[in-house]
């Protein structure tokens, strides 16, 4: 048992409910008849396709080019034909543009063998095949990984944080990976560190994997660049900035990035699949996914395509319990409800929780009560009763002057208030009310 552990100003314990899966190995779900690709899988400019319908594409083939500094590259994850390219829902509760792919007999995965040379790559090679294999941040935001890793002149980068926190409950796919596949992640840390050139290499693990902090001490021990740290399992412990103030006590301030205060953090999914794309060239085209909670029969870590329907994940893990009654795309905290489950798994699906009646269902929202609850847990020190109540009465620009941009979305006060007030969901109205009167305004 390790004894000290970091953590942050505020948050909540939530209910961990990891039981279901943490001590389950990762299972490889049998390859789909149909992928349905979504041309925008991360933060940016969606890439633009390159196939049409009738063409035929192997695993890995390039579909979408990103045209932009801010997009990445969309591989097939399936060999077959394209049927179609047209808006399909997506788990973000909209319609994007999609390559649709129908397997046929000469679906293969490429045997992606080692590249014999790749310890003589350059930063900026190295740079380039992360680019060229559409590596996103895994952990959910899906912000693409060459940007991050390419900070301004003026940003100097001494700490480099990988995350292993996996703070939200129900989900344990990192978990699993970092038990499953530790050398490389630690092979994908390493070249992210060599990337940025940081003196300092922290990982942090949340105190409730301790299998994982094992496995990574006696994997690290006498490396002096790189430190493991038990972090105080709380939520949300992986947020950038709370896991930055954690492990080394620095502050992002308000509207700032993790580069102004010299860090750069990256989960240890993305670590993999960064070790993956320099040594292997080897696309993001699938990854781990949990599948849990009361509403699937047998949960599970998934290993699943890019592009596979819910639906069929669903269907391997033995379908839907009597009680379900919510399907949401991620963990229970952050993650969205899904109206339908043909919405495909992407590159930043790490969970998929299916809720019975009793965990869905919510009280309805009562009036404040000035408890200053909120204020309390929130990890970002901001008024939330106050950012909501102006959003409801339409004051956004109050809004905005109170810190409406700096919610980080964690929903920690909408789980904390006694009088369920949707909090979080007021904050997510206000933003997109000042997002579009910018975009009007401009
Ligand atoms: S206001 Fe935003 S950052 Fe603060 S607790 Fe609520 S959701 Fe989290
Ligand atoms: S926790 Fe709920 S009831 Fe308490 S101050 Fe915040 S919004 Fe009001």
């Amino acid at each position: 048992m390790f004894r000290k552990s970091f953590t942050f100003r505020g948050g909540v314990h939530p209910r961990e409910n990891k039981f279901r899966t943490e001590h389950l190995a990762i299972e490889s779900l049998p390859i789909p008849g149909q992928v349905v690709i979504p041309l925008l899988q991360h933060i940016g400019t969606p890439a633009e396709p390159i196939v049409r319908k009738g063409d035929r594409v192997k695993v890995g083939q390039l579909i979408g080019e990103a045209k932009k500094f801010v997009s990445v590259p969309i591989h097939a994850s399936l060999g077959g034909i394209v049927v179609v390219v047209e808006p399909r829902p997506h788990p973000l509760g909209i319609d994007v543009l999609s390559v649709v792919i129908d397997r046929d007999e000469t679906d293969q995965m490429p045997a992606f063998s080692k590249d014999p040379e790749w310890k003589t790559l350059s930063v900026e090679e190295m740079k380039f095949r992360i680019l060229q294999s559409g590596i996103v941040g895994m952990g959910g935001a899906g912000f693409p990984t060459h940007v991050k890793l390419s900070p301004p002149p003026d940003k100097k980068i001494d700490r480099l944080i990988i995350n292993g926190a996996e703070c939200e409950p129900y989900l344990t796919s990192d978990h699993r990976m970092m038990i499953e596949q530790t050398d490389e992640i630690l092979g994908g840390v390493r070249i992210l560190g060599k990337i940025l050139n940081v003196k300092e290499i922290i990982i942090g693990i949340e105190a409730n994997k301790q299998d994982a902090l094992k496995r990574f001490r006696k994997k690290t021990a006498g490396l002096k660049k790189i430190q493991v740290f038990v972090l105080r399992v709380k939520y949300p412990q992986g947020g950038e900035k709370q896991l930055i103030k954690a492990v080394t006590g620095r502050e992002v301030p308000s509207g700032g990035l993790p580069m102004d205060v010299g860090c750069i953090v990256q989960n240890v999914g993305t670590a993999q699949a960064v070790y993956e794309a320099v040594c292997y060239r080897k696309p993001l085209i699938e990854r781990v996914v949990t599948v849990t909670g009361p509403g699937v029969i047998r949960p599970g870590n998934i290993r699943v395509r890019i592009g596979t329907p819910i639906r069929e994940i669903i269907a391997f893990c033995g379908g839907l319990a009597e009680p379900a009654a919510k399907l949401v795309h991620g963990g229970p905290m952050m993650g969205i409800s899904q109206y339908t489950d043909t919405v495909p798994v992407i590159k930043g699906t790490s969970g998929i929780l299916v809720l019975d009646k009793k965990t869905a269902n919510q009280p309805p929202e009562k009036p404040c009560i000035s408890c200053a609850r909120c204020v309390d847990v929130c990890p970002m020190r901001l008024m939330p009763n106050r950012i909501a109540t102006l959003v409801e009465y339409a004051q956004h620009e109050a809004a905005r002057l109170q810190g409406l941009f700096d919610c980080m979305e964690c929903g920690s006060c909408s789980f904390i208030c006694p009088a369920r007030r949707n909090l979080v969901q007021y904050i997510k109205l206000g933003k997109a009310v000042c997002t579009n009167n910018t975009k009007i305004a401009s």
